[in-house]
Parts: structure tokens; C-alpha cells; sequence
């Protein structure tokens, strides 16, 4: 297929790699220089605007930084500018709001169009082993899903438009709030005099375990290798979990939920990417503790 691909940043650039090694021809756009140069290395062909990168493809996928800039990006140069009746997958992290309006403008110019945001940070990304919660009709979806599938492990229609990023904001929400906790008994464990790997051994086994403790844990030296055992360097940005917090926010205001430990989980993150920590591994809140 010919598929635009708009936004290679972090994320991005590998995954119109991917998309190019699924044996693709991939027409990239992205603001930045850098990231085009990286594009062409990896096979892509480039273009100056949007509007030059979506004449005659099949598909438009997009990974940009938020709902402001997807918006403004389809509704200047991708709707009305793509042919008629591609396939437009916008796979940002971006608000659920902004998602069903996006989609809903493109519909209505003729195309089809799922929101298709990912988990998984970027060594996923280049590894094609991201998960995708897509948002979009049945048809819709059906289209997606084989290119999704050259960019992903696991692609998993999640409702209609706008779900996919309602599912990301509900589970990075409840990441936030089981790494918070996993921290909080870490440091109350040893502050009780508890070795750390011995409670690991028996929480881990135990009816506290969670993710953030097993897979993920924020302790150097226990647990599985995570970016605790290396500076908190790498891995999912606090800056980015704060991030998705607050779009979690926009969406419990939206759908009128009460979610007072994603209010308290979010006010932590805030507070901790305020002094500086914005860049460090979301983990590194337990220094807080
Ligand atoms: P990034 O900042 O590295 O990349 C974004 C790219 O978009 C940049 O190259 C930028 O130049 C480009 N861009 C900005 N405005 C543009 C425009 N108007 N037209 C064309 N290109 C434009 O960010 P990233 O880490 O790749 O994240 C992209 C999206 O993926 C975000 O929505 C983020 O929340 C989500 N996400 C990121 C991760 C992660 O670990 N980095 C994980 C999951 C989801």
C-alpha cells in the first residue's frame, strides 16, 4: 500500500520503518529535519508539506505530539487533500473529545478513520512489538488492523470512535496510580526494617502484586532489569505519564467519574515533574517517598 506517514519523532520513526520493512511505500512528513533525514534511511520518501505526503496514498497514519496539533494537521491538510476514501489512523496519544471530533470531520469529508493510540514506549516502537487499542467502526477496524499488525504485536478493536484513546487514558490512569502504591510500600517496607527483596518475594507472590511491582519495578536491584537499575534513564518519561494523567482527567470531567486516586496520582506526578523530574523514568517517584 502507499501509506503517508505524518509526525517521525520518538515513536514515530520506527514505525514507518516497520512499516516500510512490511513492504510498504511510506510517503513521510514531519516538521523537523532530523527526523526526515532518519526517514529516508530507513527507506521512506519525503515531502516538503502534509498535503504533498497524502496525494494518491491508500492510508494516512499520524503519531504527533497532541489533540491540538492532530486537529489542526487533518483539518488543514489531510482531509480534503488525501483521496477520497483512504483510511486515516491517527495513532497519537491525544484526548478522547478531540479523537471523536477529528473522526467525525473525516467521515463526514468521505473517509474512514480509527484512533489507534499505543502502549508500549519506543523500544517497541522500533521493534514492532506495540500494542494498539483501536477506536472505529467493524469495517474500519478490519481495514486498520493489517497495517496496525506491521507495527505491532497486538491490535485490539476497543468500541467505536474515540474508545481507543478512552482505553489508554483509563489504563495508563491506573498505571500511574499501581506504580504510586507499588513506591509507597516499598518505602514503608523498609522503613519497617523490611529487606526490600525479601518483601519483593513476598509481595510479588502475595495479593499486592501488580505490574509495576513484577515487571516494572522501581527499586534498583529487585525485581526484573527495569530503568531503576539504570538512573531511572530510559523508559517511559514522568513528563509523558503526566501526560496521559491529565488527559485521564479531561475524560473522568467529560464522563462525570469520580476518580479521586487518579486526581491524587496526577497532582504527585505534577508535583514531582515540577522539581525538575519531567525527563526521568515515571519510576523514579519513589524518591518522593
Ligand atoms: P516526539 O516529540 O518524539 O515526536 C513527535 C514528532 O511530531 C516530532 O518529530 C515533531 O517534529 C513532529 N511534529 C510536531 N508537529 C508536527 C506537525 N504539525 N506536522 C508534522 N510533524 C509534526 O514524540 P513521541 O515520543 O514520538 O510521541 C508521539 C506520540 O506518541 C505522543 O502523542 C505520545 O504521547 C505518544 N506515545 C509516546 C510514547 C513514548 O514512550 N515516547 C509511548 C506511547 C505513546
Amino acid at each position: 500500500m502507499k501509506i503517508a506517514f505524518i509526525g517521525l519523532g520518538n515513536m514515530g520513526g520506527g514505525m514507518a520503518a516497520n512499516l516500510v520493512k512490511a513492504g510498504h511505500t511510506v510517503r513521510a512528513f514531519d516538521l523537523a529535519p532530523v527526523a526526515l533525514d532518519r526517514a529516508r534511511e530507513h527507506g521512506c520518501e519525503t515531502f516538503a508539506t502534509v498535503q504533498e505526503a497524502v496525494a494518491g496514498v491508500d492510508a494516512v497514519v499520524s503519531m504527533l505530539p497532541n489533540g491540538k496539533i492532530v486537529d489542526s494537521v487533518y483539518a488543514s491538510d489531510v482531509i480534503g487533500h488525501a483521496p477520497a476514501g483512504a483510511l486515516l489512523l491517527d495513532c497519537s496519544t491525544i484526548d478522547v473529545a478531540t479523537a471523536r471530533s477529528v473522526a467525525e470531520a473525516a467521515i463526514a469529508g468521505g473517509y474512514e478513520m480509527v484512533d489507534a493510540p499505543v502502549s508500549g514506549g519506543i523500544a517497541a516502537a522500533n521493534g514492532g512489538t506495540l500494542t494498539f487499542m483501536v477506536g472505529g467502526s467493524d469495517d474500519s477496524f478490519a481495514k486498520a488492523q493489517p497495517i496496525l499488525a506491521a507495527m505491532g504485536k497486538t491490535v485490539i478493536h476497543a468500541g467505536g470512535s474515540g474508545a481507543g484513546q478512552a482505553a489508554k487514558a483509563c489504563n495508563n490512569m491506573l498505571l500511574g496510580i499501581h506504580m504510586i502504591g507499588t513506591c509507597e510500600a516499598f518505602a514503608m517496607a523498609q522503613r519497617l526494617g523490611l529487606d526490600p527483596q525479601t518483601f519483593y518475594d513476598i509481595s510479588s507472590v502475595s495479593s499486592g502484586q501488580c505490574w509495576s511491582m513484577t515487571s516494572y519495578c522501581p527499586l534498583p536491584g529487585v525485581g526484573p532489569q527495569t530503568p531503576a537499575d539504570n538512573g531511572y534513564q530510559g523508559g517511559f518519561a514522568t513528563a509523558l505519564m503526566l501526560k496521559d494523567l491529565k488527559l485521564a482527567m479531561d475524560a473522568a470531567k467529560t464522563a462525570g467519574s469520580e476518580v479521586p486516586m487518579g486526581q491524587r496520582a496526577t497532582e504527585l506526578y505534577e508535583a514531582f515533574a515540577a522539581a525538575g523530574n519531567g525527563g526521568l523514568d515515571f519510576s523514579a517517584i519513589i524518591q518522593t517517598f
